[in-house]
């Protein structure tokens, strides 16, 4: 299969839209852009069109997708939403959608159950970039959409990266320039709660801890041993009920091809005989001097400017694939400061590790 990129410049975009949704509406796949990163859409009711986003992405298909919606009121045709509970949601709704937030609620029947892997909650989000509005809102019905990466691999941030991931697997990537956010929406699981609602944060994300604390109480849920998860996901393999919670929360993902070393001090590394290395650092040229310590073969700064942690997120996933090609051995990476967005940047290196 050939795969076409179409460009979605912000005053001349209609092409590339009436392209996208005829694609959808055939129940073919498109990859489109979001302001977190490129996702790979499907008609979310189109059951066969959502199995060729897994079979293109090489995604198992216990691990269930977000839907895209086009309006804020569209949450009622797909959540089944108690009184108490629609009332959090719909203040969550009003101060962060359209935007990175991904809330997992009840849901309806009308959601099929390979969106879900069988889960009896659905995740939804309203993007905020006016391509994924335009073809959600053209198509009428919601887009399920996960990353447009092969599965376990870096997220995309630009359409190049995704042609490099899924090239000759889909018809279709609009380009529609470059993240403006760079890592993926954030992901809670609402509960009415007792007095105060419970946020259970699945995955960190551009809307951080700290903006969610106003409309409720959030809490982490326990990290599964590797073992369990195994268990678990065997289970769901073998026909057993599919009960892995958050799924993208599986200890390795966003991992490069080549090994990545997530280091406290990179300046304590201890570097293998005749290997090269690759240094992702975010403290820069700090006054020990550490980055002249060892001889790096290429050195990325995560925020060369003055943009600290935003800047850090947007180039996250850019650099780590550009540094996957650089043709080193491995790559060591160094922790950002663990606060307000820091914290989902850390996730994310954490889970590309390999000593996680
Ligand atoms: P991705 O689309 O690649 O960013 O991954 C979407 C992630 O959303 C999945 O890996 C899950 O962790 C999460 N997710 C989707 N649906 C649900 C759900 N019903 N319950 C919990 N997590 C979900
Ligand atoms: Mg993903």
């Amino acid at each position: 299969m050939e795969t076409e990129i179409v460009y979605a410049e912000e005053e001349n975009s209609s092409e590339a839209i009436t392209k996208a949704v005829r694609l959808l509406s055939d129940g073919d796949v498109v990859a489109l852009p979001t302001e977190t990163v490129y996702g790979l859409g499907a008609s979310a009711l189109d059951e066969e069109a959502v199995a060729k986003v897994f079979e293109a992405k090489g995604r198992p298909s216990f691990d269930p997708l977000i839907i895209h919606l086009s309006t804020r009121e569209q949450i009622h045709d797909y959540c089944d939403l108690s009184p108490g509970l629609n009332d959090v949601v719909q203040k969550l709704i009003q101060a962060f959608w359209p935007g990175p937030l991904t809330m997992v609620l009840p849901k309806k029947d009308i959601v099929p159950d390979i969106v879900t892997s069988g889960l009896a909650t659905v995740a939804v989000r309203m993007s905020a970039h006016p391509v994924m509005q335009e073809v959600c809102k053209a198509l009428g019905t919601p887009i399920a959409a996960p990353s447009a990466n092969r599965f376990g691999r870096i997220s995309p941030t630009s359409a190049g990266a995704v042609f490099k991931e899924l090239d000759g697997k889909i018809p279709l990537i609009v380009d529609g320039g470059a993240c403006n956010s760079g890592l993926e929406s954030t992901i809670i699981r609402v509960e009415e709660g007792e007095g105060k609602a419970l946020l259970h944060l699945l995955r960190a994300g551009p809307v951080v801890k700290e903006d969610l604390q106003e409309y409720g109480k959030v809490v982490r849920p326990k990290k599964l041993s590797e073992r369990a998860m195994r268990a678990k996901e065997e289970r769901a393999e073998g026909g057993g009920s599919p009960v892995v919670e958050a799924p993208g929360m599986l200890d390795s993902h966003y991992a490069p091809s080549i090994p990545l070393y997530f280091h406290d001090k990179p300046e304590d590394f201890t570097p293998e005989e005749g290997k090269r290395y690759a240094l992702l650092s975010y403290r820069g040229q700090v006054r020990d001097g550490y980055m002249d310590l060892y001889d790096w073969d290429v050195v990325e700064e995560l925020s060369p400017g003055k943009g600290k942690l935003a800047e850090a997120s947007v180039r996250l996933f850019h650099l780590l694939r550009m540094l996957d090609e650089s043709g080193v051995d491995a790559i060591v990476a160094e922790p950002v400061a663990e606060t307000g967005l820091g914290v989902a940047i850390n996730d994310r290196l954490r889970r590309a590790s390999v000593n996680h």
